[in-house]
């Protein structure tokens, strides 16, 4: 014999009862608050979630004490309670109760074809969502009438062998176990664990009488809709839901004809025109709700033969946009704090915020898939080089560029087009860097793709064939390739979210700096209030196409004499860019790093390119085809870069610093801080540091202006890390380049990385890309062991993390942990990093 489900954990939701979320659902608990505010909530019973969990395993629930809850003759729904709203749960099933004895007590009381309707609705619920019979023997038109009914019963006994459960206590049994075992149903199972709920995640269940909605159309108004007080797209305050006459539950969102808005509207009619004092009593219903729930919630409201009663509320569904303008709202009513204000807006919905996004619902013709290394959305026309970007920005028409992987060449056509698509690369890839500074969208590693640049032709794996011209959408944040342009939103207007970052900055407690190249990346950095510059790569500085050269001449020449002017010429352009950053940061910190270019990234690249060079270094083609042969590196990376390249052709960095404390001299409001790049021994910094400070001497000398400056270290060796105590001597500060300290510590190439990376993070190798969320466990010891090594030479060294790490939320939490002072990303992660910093303080205060 099977055993009995007692039901003796169920509880009637009232005011006092003792109704607990992780017992009995969200739901039970909102409808408990609902009551506690006196709004009109029919009865409700409460079942646990072990009770259901028993029904579930086979257990006959012993219904006569809930039934007995009850009185006669009413109606009943049960709703699916489960502790988070958003983890799903199987559909109400409404009506219960309707049997031929009930039908004969509700005609006279509701009129024949209320009555008809209510009995025909329940039949079919329950032959459809408990029987699991094939809906279409179900079917009834707009008006059941008896003969329908009592065909529809003979269909469900024809099918069950059994005639259809006349006793509440039959009905409700079948609903409830029905309910149950969908929740332990393998899709559901999966379904909710990917909104994030535990394996063993309950499902509560609420027996509730029905306002049934269904009655005289000729005498008191029936009826059912969804009201809430704000747009789910913008959270401005707007009264927003359908109403249906003669109808149940949510079925005015979804029916077409008759359905009428809830407050007076130009557009055609409304309740508020037929029943004025309900959207009265709702709008104070939404008020109550607002401040004592502190929230804005969907309310689910029946007016049952004039009088209204609600039986559901939800938090109000929100875009990212909504959900930040509900919470300033909130906050400025004082309805909820501003730390709560702060903690309420999710990190991962700023890129929404601040970038054009694909539209989810559009349809999405997939072309390729690979790495979002940019967020935002781009339409465009392709193309296939720089010089096709640029032309198509002077006709003013969007364009993507797509490239196998960028590199200084391409940054002008960068600047120029829409959205940036590399066949190869990975995070810190070239391409991807570029474009997150300049807030441009960008999709790396896309290697399903083949590019024929001679053919202007882009091919997929699957053979799809795309031309220069050919219109193309690339997601940023999702990595995906679609063909032909897509609906795009817009990112939302910033009023509220700057004030949820301004309160945000009030609570934080480590600094957010900014990636910044140009002064033109400062003025931005500047918009989201970024605390200084973390890190200019000043080699980004010569980008065009005149500069670059000049850079390529230094750099390629063997001639000292050559090397002087080409770096004469940069001196007086990297000293004006210094002092227009400096004018821009206002005297706020400005970080420069001196020239760390992997050679391979400034090498030109194909004919005009070395054309170019050989005309600027006045030297035949062969000559120069040479000279860059001899310069090519079998691993760029960990080639003759950084302070390798400083300490091997010094004048280098010489005219940097000197082009930096002329600009300070010049400027007068900034202490510069000066780092250098790459560095793996003491010594390497010794000899940089004394040929800097004698710059410097010698600058004070010639202008008469005494200055200060900082001098420091990026780690981004391992070693440079493993041996901060006595790097730490001879610097003032020491700026972790998590970049490549991931790259050399994994030994896992930045630029190559996209080809795997995928499927490693699919079969769990790595939890997620190290180039965008950074490891913790070893790169993190790293970074551990080098800020407390760096500590104990020099207590008050200043510790940082530039790597793009800088604008993960995780990976703030770590440099948090670690005691740092700040991290810095590029300027379009700055808002993500002062609100992610802001929740960590706020969620786990310094001194707790
Ligand atoms: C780094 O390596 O982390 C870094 C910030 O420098 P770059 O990305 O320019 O190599
Ligand atoms: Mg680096």
């Amino acid at each position: 014999m099977q055993k009995h489900t007692d039901f003796d954990r169920m509880v009637t939701i009232t005011p006092d009862s003792d109704i607990i979320a992780s017992r009995h659902g969200g739901r039970a608990k909102c409808l408990q608050r609902l009551i506690r505010l006196a709004l009109p909530v029919p009865k409700s019973v409460a079942l646990s979630f072990a009770e259901v969990r028993d029904i579930a395993a086979g257990n006959e629930p012993n219904l006569g004490p809930l039934v007995a809850e009850f009185p006669a003759h009413n109606l009943l729904i049960v709703r699916p309670s489960s502790e988070d709203a958003d983890w799903g749960g199987p559909g109400a099933i409404p009506n219960i109760g309707m049997c031929d004895a009930t039908h004969a007590v509700l005609v006279p009381r509701l009129g024949q074809a209320a009555a008809d309707a209510l009995y025909a609705r329940f039949v079919q619920t329950y032959a459809v969502q408990v029987a699991r019979l094939d809906p279409d023997l179900f079917e009834f038109g707009k008006a059941p009438d008896r003969q329908r009914i009592d065909e529809m019963l003979a269909a469900y006994a024809a099918e069950m062998e059994e005639t259809f459960p006349s006793q509440m206590a039959h009905q409700l049994a079948g609903v409830l176990r029905s309910m149950a075992r969908s929740w332990d149903g393998p899709t559901a199972r999966l379904l909710r664990q990917a909104k994030g709920a535990p394996p063993d995640a309950g499902l509560g269940l609420v027996v509730q009488v029905m306002a049934l909605g269904i009655g005289r159309p000729e005498t008191d108004e029936c009826g059912a809709g969804v009201i809430q007080f704000v747009s789910s797209e913008t959270g401005e305050a707007q009264v927003t839901g359908r109403y249906l006459s003669q109808s149940q539950g949510r079925e005015a969102l979804t029916a077409g004809a008759g359905v009428l808005f809830l407050s007076h509207d130009a557009r055609g009619p409304s309740l508020e025109d037929i029943c004025p004092g309900i959207i009265d009593e709702l709008r104070e219903y939404g008020d109550r709700c607002r401040v004592h729930l502190r929230e804005e919630m969907q309310i689910e409201f029946t007016i049952d033969g004039g009088a209204l009663a609600v039986h559901d509320a939800v938090r109000v569904h929100r875009s990212a946009r909504a959900g930040v303008q509900i919470a300033v709202a909130l906050a400025e009513a004082g309805v909820i704090a501003h730390d709560e204000a702060i903690m309420r807006v999710p990190t991962g919905s700023l890129p929404a915020l601040l970038h054009r996004q694909v539209d989810p619902a559009s349809p999405r013709d997939l072309v390729a898939t690979g790495i979002g290394a940019s967020p935002g959305a781009a339409t465009g026309r392709l193309v296939f080089s720089s010089r096709e970007a640029q032309e198509a920005a002077a006709r003013e028409e969007s364009c993507i560029l797509v490239r196998r992987e960028t590199s200084p060449d391409d940054v002008r056509g960068m600047h120029a087009a829409a959205g940036v698509l590399t066949v190869r690369g990975g995070l810190t890839s070239h391409a991807a860097v570029i474009a997150r500074g300049l807030g441009l969208p960008c999709v790396v590693g896309a290697s399903a793709i083949e590019i024929d640049r001679r053919a202007s032709r882009l091919t997929t794996t699957g053979g799809r064939q795309f031309r220069a011209g050919d219109l193309v959408t690339i997601d940023g944040s999702s990595g995906e390739v679609l063909a032909g342009a897509a609906t795009l939103f817009e990112p939302a207007p910033e009023g509220a979210l700057n004030k949820v970052l301004d309160w945000a900055d009030g609570y934080r407690d480590i600094g957010v700096r900014a990636n910044a190249d140009m002064p033109a990346d400062a003025r931005v950095a500047r918009t989201f209030k970024a605390e200084g510059i973390g890190l200019c790569r000043t080699e980004h500085m010569f980008f065009e196409p005149g500069r670059l050269n000049a850079m390529r001449e230094a750099i390629f020449t063997d001639n000292a004499e050559d090397r002087a002017a080409a770096l004469d010429q940069l001196l007086a352009v990297q000293r004006a860019d210094f002092a227009s950053l400096f004018r821009v940061m206002k005297g706020k910190p400005v970080c420069m790093r001196l020239l760390d270019p992997p050679l391979h990234e400034f090498l030109p690249s194909g004919r005009d390119g070395l054309q170019d060079l050989a005309q600027s270094l006045d030297l035949s083609l062969a000559d120069v085809t040479q000279r860059v042969a001899s310069l090519a590196e079998f691993n760029p990376m960990l080639g003759m870069r950084g302070v390798r390249l400083g300490i091997t052709v010094p004048e280098i960095y010489d005219m940097q610093a000197r082009a930096i404390f002329e600009a300070t001299a010049e400027v007068g409001e900034t202490v510069p801080e000066i780092m250098i790049p790459l560095v793996s021994a003491k010594r390497e910094v010794e000899l940089v540091r004394a040929r800097i400070d004698a710059v410097a001497a010698a600058v004070r000398r010639e202008t008469g202006i005494d200055f200060d400056y900082r001098l420091g270290v990026m780690v981004e060796t391992p070693r440079a890390a493993l041996r901060a105590n006595e790097i730490a001597q001879a610097v003032s500060f020491l700026s972790f380049g998590t970049n490549d300290l991931t790259q050399m510590t994994y030994g896992l190439s930045r630029d190559d990385a996209g080809r795997f990376m995928g499927i490693y993070v699919a079969q769990g190798v790595f939890p997620e890309d190290p180039f965008l969320q950074l490891d913790v466990d070893g790169v993190g010891e790293l970074l551990r062991i080098g800020a407390a090594r760096g500590r104990e030479t020099r207590a008050d060294i200043t510790l940082s993390v530039c790597g793009e790490h800088g604008g993960d939320p995780d990976s703030i939490a770590f440099c948090r942990q670690a005691g740092f002072d700040y991290v810095s990303c590029s300027p379009f992660r700055v808002p993500l990093a002062r609100l992610a910093a802001a929740q960590l303080a706020i969620a786990e205060p310094r001194d707790a």
